[in-house]
């Protein structure tokens, strides 16, 4: 294979999901295919894939997540396919798992949502945790976030630029972003319930580690933080110790979203916290890699644009507002995209070598 960083992003998610499983096949892979009743645009059929690499009976694992945010996903699968492509031999105990596009209607789709426009990231409640409520700032801002019309100049940014300056940047940005449960169209919609994709990973999960010691979770994402740096986030109630090591190891620190001075924000519903439940027994370390591609007013914006597209133009995927979004979460630079490769394939070094010790320490 090219080794030029470029030729491991895939152009669509077909070629995507084809390129992984051969790669994961070469390199000895055991292959497994969550199968979804979604349907991508050629009314193809949409699966997560799994590759195992390593022993069955691990009890050292390392997970890397991709695209949980559908078309965010572009990134987080090219930097799966270069770890594939460079595999080498674990010990024993060990194994890598890599799981492909978690919201493969998203990815297909390009956009951020799944096939009943849930943001994935908000759709793990705590069981018992009612699908109900949101932050009381998103109703007054509603009408300018999620317009029910198709794209079209309207004064977004001098609108949002409005907002900023009437409850400032840290209260909106909660806001808008920590999820809400009452706009079934809107952006950040967390769901009625436990969605079909994130419920079968979670009990795959749920089996398949049951006898896991330690778990080590990269989850990939982009759209926040500076153009081409990584932003290493924690998870509030999981065990940081691994993650704090590694943000050591990289000199670069791992962001608590509960400070107000983060560029973060706390979430509800992240898979964080379903992990924990689903794999009680297991020590585990969890960290939310994000990629920055440009403004949050532009990802934002971007957002907005294919949203109104997806629910009240024809929802192609050629669409500008489809392509912008894609643009603004996966940049075509080639200098982003190798920065993508360095800091994806740096993090899952570190993060292998910190979880194949586990225990000898
Ligand atoms: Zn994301």
């Amino acid at each position: 294979m090219n080794s030029e960083p470029g030729t491991f992003f895939s152009p669509d998610y077909a070629t995507a999901r084809d390129r992984f499983t051969r790669a994961a096949r070469a390199a000895g892979a055991r292959t497994e295919a969550i199968a979804l009743d979604a349907r991508g645009p050629a009314r193809e059929a949409l699966t997560i894939d799994i590759a195992w690499l390593g022993a069955p009976d691990a009890d050292r694992v390392l997970l890397h997540t991709s695209g949980m945010h559908g078309v965010e996903a572009f990134p987080g699968c090219a930097v799966q396919l270069a770890a594939l492509s460079e595999f080498a031999a674990l010990a024993p105990g060990c194994a890598l798992v890599l799981a492909h596009a978690l919201n493969p209607y998203g990815m297909a789709r390009l956009r951020r949502t799944n096939e009943n426009n849930v943001d994935l990231n908000r759709n793990f409640l705590a069981p018992g945790e009612s699908y109900r409520g949101s932050p009381p700032l998103y109703a007054r801002i509603d009408a300018v976030l999620n317009p029910a019309s198709p794209p079209g100049f309207d004064f977004f940014r001098l609108k949002a630029l409005g907002l900023v300056m009437r409850y400032g940047m840290g209260a909106l940005r909660q806001a808008v972003a920590q999820g809400q449960y009452d706009y079934p169209r809107g952006l950040f919609y967390g769901g009625s319930m436990l969605e079909q994709g994130p419920a079968l990973f979670l009990g795959w999960l749920g089996c398949k580690l049951a006898r896991v010691r330690y778990l080590f979770v990269l989850d990939a994402h982009s759209g926040l933080g500076a153009w081409g740096e990584q932003t290493l986030i924690g998870a509030p109630g999981v065990n940081a110790t691994g993650a704090l090591e590694l943000a050591g190891a990289l000199a670069h620190a791992v962001i608590d979203p509960a400070d107000s001075r983060s560029p973060a924000y706390t979430i509800r519903g992240g898979m964080a916290g379903a992990l924990r439940h689903t794999l009680p027994a297991a020590r585990m370390d969890f960290v939310l890699q994000e990629i920055g591609t440009c403004s949050a007013i532009a990802v934002l914006g971007a957002l907005r644009e294919e949203n109104r597209w997806h629910h009240y133009g024809a929802a192609t995927v050629d669409h500008p507002a489809k392509l912008a979004l894609r643009e603004a979460l996966c940049p075509g630079s080639p200098v982003w995209r190798r920065r993508v490769l360095a800091h994806g394939r740096g993090l899952l070094e570190r993060a292998a070598v910190w979880t194949w010790n586990y225990g000898e320490r």
